[in-house]
């Protein structure tokens, strides 16, 4: 670390942060970065922490903690999504911010990353103590976010509800309806059709894709998906039932299943609606959720957390094709040993495989601004362009630089944040 660099600070010092950081000097090699650019690229410009008091039920008061992390704002207003998670740190909201970033940068949003969010487990807390700790939230956030400055959207643990609470916070503060504040809002409050899915959507593109360019057919392929939340789901529905794959492993916190001639994820689906987790959805083998990445199928799909493809499974990973739709699964060391089996495993690395999120969030925020609404068409027709142009880049980059995707797509998106911010220059 140089001069000044302050290593103990908590969010350098936190291993997801960690993680960003070393993925991230990975590519300032590769673009021969110097070593106070570098610092300049990957501290985050603004990060806060507030303390949250609420009311529990019961009476007692509990103080929560909530963090936001604004990566940088060179090319407009910070975007990214706000998670309720108990584990929740601002180093980890800040190693998000920096992947947010980069997915912008390479889907060419002018964005710069952002995350937060609250340190809970939402499941915890009643729906009238979840409504009151995301308005103090947005409370305590509203000096620092804005239509212009910084725009949330859901993630782990948050939905359109929230989104909604947060919006009519923000806007009852500025006293008119501003929906350009969130994006992910309900339908009735300016949001658009078709977001929820939108993650899971550009994952299926983007698998199909990849399938086509080695030249497999989708209905001969066998998948498996880890996690069953927002993403995971509708990624298992649309790729049993749109690209016509066998789904043989599905999983969320509670289990991980397998059944090689294939889950019914229709019923799965059913299951969690009733029951909250797929706990106690009676079909396919109960297995061990260390392996269960490594069980046979042609598509892997991590849909969780962070860092769960390792130095310990990314040898024996049995895919053709890993798309990343969670944000940071593979660690720094299992990318190593992924780059060295790079024939026989195509990666869809996590910024550009989950980037249909943001993008629709994109489309979202600029309707609001203009009032002026796009139809589903237009907004899936503009997505899967924007995933093509991305999908492209990434791959001619790889093959002419000889390059691991992931270095590929991360160095392209650096590239776009190091380019603006040179234009704009040191201040004063
Ligand atoms: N939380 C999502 C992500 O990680 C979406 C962010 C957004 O729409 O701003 O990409």
């Amino acid at each position: 670390m140089a001069n000044g660099d302050s290593p103990s600070d908590p969010i350098y010092s936190d291993p997801v942060f960690q993680m960003a950081m070393q993925q991230f000097e990975v590519i300032a090699d590769h673009l021969q970065i110097p070593e106070g650019t570098r610092r300049r690229l990957i501290y985050p410009k603004r990060a806060v922490s507030v303390a949250l008091p609420i009311e529990r039920d019961n009476g007692e008061v509990h103080v929560f903690h909530g963090y936001r992390v604004q990566h940088h704002l060179s090319i407009g207003p910070t975007k990214g999504g706000t998670r309720y998670s108990p584990d929740l740190t601002i180093g980890e909201s800040a190693a998000l911010a920096v992947w947010m970033s980069w997915k912008c940068a390479l889907a060419g949003l002018p964005y710069g990353g952002a995350k937060g969010g609250i340190r809970v487990d939402p499941r915890s807390l009643s729906r009238r103590e979840l409504e009151v700790l995301s308005r103090r939230y947005m409370q305590e956030m509203i000096p620092f976010v804005g239509p212009q400055m910084d725009v949330m959207a859901p993630d782990m643990g948050t939905n359109e509800q929230v989104m909604a609470w947060f919006m009519d916070t923000y806007s009852v503060h500025m006293g008119c309806a501003l929906g350009e504040i969130v994006t992910g809002k309900p339908v009735s409050l300016g949001g658009v059709q078709g977001r929820r899915e939108a993650t899971g959507r550009g994952v299926i593109y983007l698998i199909e894709r990849a399938l086509n360019m080695l030249k497999i057919t989708p209905s001969e392929c066998t998948a498996i998906v880890q996690g069953f939340g927002n993403v995971g789901s509708v990624t298992a529905a649309g790729l049993a039932y749109k690209s016509g794959m066998k789904v043989v492993g599905l999983s969320d916190h509670t289990v991980a299943l397998y059944d090689p001639n294939g889950l019914d994820v229709a019923a799965a689906d059913r299951h969690v609606a009733v029951h909250g987790v797929l706990e106690g959805f009676e079909q396919g083998e109960r297995v061990d959720p260390n392996e269960f990445l490594t069980l046979p199928c042609d598509v892997l799909v991590p849909a969780a957390v962070e860092r769960v493809i390792t130095e310990e499974n990314a040898g024996r990973l049995k895919c053709r094709i890993l798309a990343e739709a969670a944000n940071g699964p593979t660690t720094p060391d299992a990318d190593k040993i992924l780059d060295q089996r790079w024939d026989e495993l195509f990666v869809i690395p996590d910024i550009l495989c989950n980037a249909g999120g943001v993008i629709v969030s994109y489309f979202e925020w600029v309707q609001d601004l203009q009032n002026f609404f796009w139809s589903d068409v237009e907004i899936t027709d503009r997505l899967y362009r924007i995933l093509e142009t991305a999908f492209t880049a990434m791959v001619k980059r790889s093959k002419e630089r000889r390059i691991p995707h992931r270095t590929a797509a991360v160095s392209l998106g650096v590239e776009r944040v190091l380019a603006a911010r040179q234009a704009r220059g040191i201040f004063p």
